[in-house]
């Protein structure tokens, strides 16, 4: 099975992805985590239908101004689309839902099907200061999807849904336009009938968008290969409240700062992303995956290091580390089963077989003489293959009591050991110092030659109040990479779980040049409001 057989299908408010791929906890990892101290929550969470939404705050002067636009068929007041428009994925956004409380559920849903119909919808919104989220997959896990309320005369969500189409494929430049709505499998299925791939696949492949991807500057697991997304984007239209800007007219140029860059990661506060043009690459003819094994996660990121710095780069590289290793959460189906000891790599290659049978032989001497031991092929399959299994484990997960988040971040290499020991630290301290001792599972999945991202997962038994026990944990974590000098996200985005400490990094100058952008483009405020960067207040 390749990405482009996997569905497009439609999720659960709470519960990840294909329902017809929902999964149990193995036994074995039943039986640790009563070791953890973890107990069943008395009550299960409440059913999306018993879940009581606000009342609709927009009258209907607003929304016949909205179906105007759309048609009355694509505006949705009624309870799922709402419900199935709030927040995103986070566990904290998973907890409230779970918990019944859907408060920041928009308004209304507005599905626009051309360009020219989200800019009406966001002239619509700015007249009457009805506040406005771009919606895409829905997979924000950072509370991207939930902006400031408060004065504003309501909230609607503009799904991209309908903006599903490739546009164009210009085989010659190798460049392809696809429309912000479109997901994962359908890009890749569509790309795939003319012989390309985007090869952005994100562990949220099966919910995310192209405009999401863009809006946050997502990374995907073959990024070694193939680059972050917003390498890969070499145009885009974004619609605003006083219009359109097109970026994008060659691949490269000298005139002015790269404005793209500027939409890249602005997360829906400057505007609506219809659609960009990215680079594709021919769809690969050969594919090997293989597991290696190191002493140490400093010896294997050293080995790692030598590959992205000198050469060659695989196309997929990550290493997990010792109780990452050790718990087996590369290979999901076989979590907590006995792993191989030390830390384990991931390291895949794909291209043509001249191609991958090269960057294979010097790969395999560079990391052979690093110290690596050459696993084979099968840790690297099965990591492969389930490589978007680990997201379904959340939800039998919560159920079973127990609080799993992720976070990540990027420094330098000479500062990665440090930032790991620093964010290890600060989780396992404030976890337990409310009373769970927490396992931190760290791995190593973007590279680059001058530093890489860490990826952590965290799981302790939930607490009383496990939105307080998160809240808590991750402004420790957050406080301790900004100690550390790294930067708050790699692939994530801001939302507003990171806003504050984003606003710290680069500083209230830097802040309020943001804001002056936005006021540009959005002067009357509705996109997004309190994503990014705080509308109102100085950056420090
Ligand atoms: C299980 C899971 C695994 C994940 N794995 C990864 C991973 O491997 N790599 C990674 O990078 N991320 C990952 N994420 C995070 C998330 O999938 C990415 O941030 C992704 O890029 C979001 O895409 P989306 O289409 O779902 O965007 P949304 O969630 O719809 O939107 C994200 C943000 O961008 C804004 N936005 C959405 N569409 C537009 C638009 N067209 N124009 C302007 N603004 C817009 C939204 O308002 C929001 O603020 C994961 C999330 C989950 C739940």
């Amino acid at each position: 099975m390749t990405e482009s057989d996997l569905p497009v299908v439609d999720f659960h408010p709470y519960r990840w992805g294909d329902p017809a791929h929902a999964t149990e906890l193995p036994t074995s990892a039943k039986d640790t985590l009563a070791l953890f101290g973890v107990k069943t929550p008395e009550h299960g969470p409440v059913e999306p239908v018993e879940i009581t939404l606000p009342a609709v705050a927009l009258d209907a002067e607003a929304l016949d101004a909205l179906a105007a636009v759309v048609g009355a068929e694509h505006v949705h007041t009624d309870h799922d689309a709402r419900l199935g428009h709030t927040r995103g994925w986070s566990t904290p956004d998973l907890l409230r839902l779970r918990a019944g409380d859907a408060t920041d559920a928009p308004d209304a849903v507005a599905k626009p099907g051309t360009h020219d119909e989200v800019v009406a919808l966001l002239d619509a919104c700015s007249t009457r200061n009805i506040a406005v989220v771009p919606y895409s997959g829905g997979t924000s896990v950072v509370g991207g999807l939930a902006p400031r309320r408060e004065g504003f005369a309501g909230v609607v969500a503009i799904d991209l849904g309908q903006l599903d189409a490739l546009l164009d494929l210009d085989p010659v430049s190798r460049t392809a336009t696809l429309q912000a709505g479109m997901r994962g499998p359908r890009v890749e299925a569509l790309l795939g009938e003319k012989g390309f791939t985007l090869g952005h696949f994100p562990q949220s492949y099966e919910g995310a968008s192209i405009g999401g991807y863009a809006a946050a500057r997502s990374a995907g697991q073959s990024s070694a290969g193939y680059g972050r997304f917003d390498d890969m984007v070499v145009g885009l239209v974004l619609a605003t409240p006083r219009g359109t800007v097109t970026l994008g007219s060659a691949p490269k140029s000298a005139a002015g700062p790269d404005l793209r860059q500027l939409v890249l990661g602005s997360e829906g506060t400057l505007g609506v992303i219809t659609s960009v043009t990215v680079r594709v690459r021919p769809a690969p003819a050969e594919r090997v995956f293989e597991s290696w094994r190191f002493a140490s996660f400093e010896a294997g990121a050293d080995a790692l290091r030598r590959l992205v710095q000198d050469g060659p780069e695989p196309t997929v590289l990550r290493l997990s580390d010792e109780t990452e290793t050790g718990i087996n959460l590369a290979d999901p189906s076989a979590m907590f089963g006995s792993g191989p000891g030390g830390c384990l790599a991931v390291v895949g290659y794909e291209g043509s077989a001249a191609d991958v049978a090269a960057r294979r032989a010097g790969a395999t001497a560079v990391l052979t003489e690093a110290g690596g031991e050459l696993l084979g092929p099968d840790g690297g399959e099965a990591w492969r293959k389930g490589r978007y299994r680990a997201p379904y484990l959340r939800d039998p997960l919560l159920d079973a009591g127990v609080l799993i988040e992720t976070l990540e971040t990027v420094t330098f290499w000479s500062n990665l050991h440090a930032l790991r020991a620093a964010v290890t630290t600060a989780l396992t301290e404030s976890l337990t110092a409310q009373g769970t001792a927490p396992l931190v599972l760290c791995h190593i999945s973007h590279l680059y030659e001058t530093g890489a991202s860490l990826y952590f997962t965290v799981a302790c038994a939930q607490a009383e109040d496990p939105l307080a026990q998160w809240a808590q944990a991750k402004s420790a974590a957050n406080a301790a990479i900004r100690a550390a000098g790294a930067a708050i996200t790699h692939h994530h985005g801001v939302g507003t779980d990171h806003r504050d400490t984003y606003a710290q990094e680069i500083g209230p100058l830097a802040v309020d040049a943001l804001r002056a952008v936005k006021q540009a483009l959005d002067p009357a405020g509705i996109l997004n409001p309190g994503v990014l960067i705080d509308p109102t207040t100085g950056g420090d």
